[in-house]
């Protein structure tokens, strides 16, 4: 980002003053209902766009669009190697367009858009390469069989086939809108499913620069519909739509359980990315500054709206006292303001609702008994802003140690040497098991502690170690099935056995 360059740039400013539209069967349209949603700049309660609330009606067409191309079209069909090629261009686009994409990001979400164009640039362009990878690598197998039926001097020949799942309703959440799209995108388009997407609504626009690049890489009309509107209107039509047949969704886990009664009308497949209160256990042989700066990062990045954050420390006694100065030093260094600013690590908060539930919580922990080491206080607006706070003297039964709550609150406990083989039972007495990190020298330690954590990804000695490659997602109420990775596109096939007999 050079030191002049002035935000919204001229190519963000025309994306932002054209319509913005649903996108189905290949063509914009503004759909049939009136309703519309206005969008805001997180960091300065500006209005930046107005887009349309699509309902039943908008959602019935993409579907329909999406089925149609699922039956008739040449995506699920295409040679693998064109369907790869597609994919390739799609990615070298992303990467292309990663300043504007991650602009567009910074200005609806108000994250640091050093951090949206790293991300973009580095690691949402390699996922669809990665994905385009597998399309050429989707195979089944043959195994040794003999039926029941039959003769007992038949031959046979047994063999199974992947076939894209059909259309997939993907609903994604505000938090991080380009990421979180990109796991299911890439694998879904990669397996030749064709979809219907639904952007959280306070975070639309994004998505919708992305879909236009699609078409611009040479995905046909009809794979991709883009369908705006509200989650308990256009969410909710998706969910429960008959012809649908998987609904891959990430958010809270209060909206998966719904996902889940209205996908029983038809028994659409249903994966689901939902909430976490991941586990940072130090070990008094961690590396004390550079352990605390990670575990501050952990917890703080996004301004704490990270399904993955670090938010309960486990830290040994023996190390209390400077690591949690060095905690305290490294999280009030952060930077805190407008995601365009030079340095800026934590944007503010997405809405002022997500700003008074966190500094809700704050006063529940401090009635609670907490010690706040710091922040906790709100910053004046424009924007939602809340300095991130360190909760000590926690318990275990204390409401900000045991729900989510997607801010930027950290809470700390100490164990002893006598607590460590209790230790694994105290971080699992949690209804999440999203991710985690163990952080010590000794191997031996570490791979322990990573085996027994219950959750669906651990790290040690780093936190939230994500990449296309490495299977994400969560355990217990953090979720069902699991996102990147080849688990991650078997998500989307489904096999089927082949028997001949000769
Ligand atoms: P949310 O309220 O569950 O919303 C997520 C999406 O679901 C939005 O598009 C929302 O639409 C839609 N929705 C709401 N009600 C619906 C319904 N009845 N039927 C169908 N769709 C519906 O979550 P959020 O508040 O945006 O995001 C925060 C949550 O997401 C946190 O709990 C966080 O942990 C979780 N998350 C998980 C992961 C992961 O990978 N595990 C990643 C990121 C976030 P509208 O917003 O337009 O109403
Ligand atoms: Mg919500």
């Amino acid at each position: 980002m050079s030191e002049r360059t002035v935000f919204p740039t001229r190519t963000v400013r025309e994306f932002l003053g054209k319509p913005h539209q649903h996108y189905i069967g290949g063509k914009w349209t503004s759909g049939a209902s009136a309703k519309t949603i206005e969008v805001f700049n997180p960091a300065t309660e500006e209005q930046i766009a107005t887009v349309p609330a699509g309902g039943e009606a908008e959602i019935d067409a993409a579907v329909a669009a999406a089925r149609e191309a699922f039956d008739t079209g040449p995506w699920p069909n295409m040679a693998p190697t064109e369907r790869a090629g597609i994919l390739f261009r799609f990615a070298d686009l992303i990467a292309a367009h990663s300043d504007a994409l991650s602009e567009i990001e910074t200005l609806e979400n108000g994250m640091s858009n050093f951090l949206s164009k790293f991300t973009v640039e580095q690691f949402i362009s390699s996922f669809f390469r990665y994905y385009a990878g597998w399309t050429t690598k989707l195979t089944g197998e043959t195994m040794p069989s003999r039926p029941l039926l039959g003769a007992p001097d038949d031959e046979w020949l047994v063999m199974t086939v992947k076939d894209p799942i059909g259309v997939v309703g993907m609903i994604t959440p505000w938090n991080a809108p380009l990421a979180i799209l990109s796991h299911k995108l890439a694998p879904a388009l990669a397996a030749g499913c064709t979809l219907v997407l639904k952007p959280a609504e306070l975070t639309p626009l994004a998505t919708q620069r992305m879909v236009e690049l699609s078409a611009e890489a040479g995905i046909p009309p009809g794979v991709i519909n883009l369908v705006q509107g509200t989650g308990s209107e256009a969410g909710a039509q998706l969910a429960r739509h008959d012809d649908v047949d998987k609904i891959s969704f990430t958010g809270s886990t209060e909206v998966g359980r719904s996902i889940i009664r209205a996908a029983a009308g038809n028994l659409k497949r249903v994966q689901l990315e939902l909430g976490g209160k991941s586990p940072v256990v130090v070990f008094d042989d961690a590396d004390i500054v550079e352990t605390a700066t990670a575990a501050a990062t952990a917890c703080f990045i996004f301004s704490g709206q990270n399904c993955m954050a670090g938010t309960r420390l486990f830290l040994h006694e023996r190390i209390e006292e400077p690591f949690l100065d060095a905690l305290k030093q490294a999280t009030e260094a952060f930077k805190i303001g407008n995601g365009f600013e030079d340095g800026v690590m934590l944007g503010p908060l997405i809405s002022a609702t997500q700003k008074s539930r966190v500094l809700r919580y704050i006063k529940q922990g401090l009635a609670e008994g907490a010690e706040l080491l710091t922040g906790g206080d709100a910053l004046p607006g424009p924007g939602h802003w809340v300095k991130p706070a360190i909760f000590t003297k926690t318990t275990p039964d204390m409401s900000i140690v045991r729900e989510e709550i997607f801010g930027p609150v950290l809470v700390v406990q100490t164990f002893s040497d006598a607590d460590v083989p209790q230790l694994a039972n105290t971080i699992n007495d949690s209804d999440y098991g999203l991710s985690g990190s163990v952080w010590t020298q000794n191997i031996q330690h570490g791979l322990r502690f990573a085996r027994m954590i219950d959750s669906g990804q651990v790290s040690i000695n780093a936190h939230a170690a994500i990449a296309p490659e490495t299977p994400f997602g969560g355990n217990k109420q953090s979720g069902w099935g699991r996102e990147c990775g080849r688990e991650g596109i078997e998500a989307y096939l489904k096999t089927k056995a082949i028997s001949i007999r000769h």
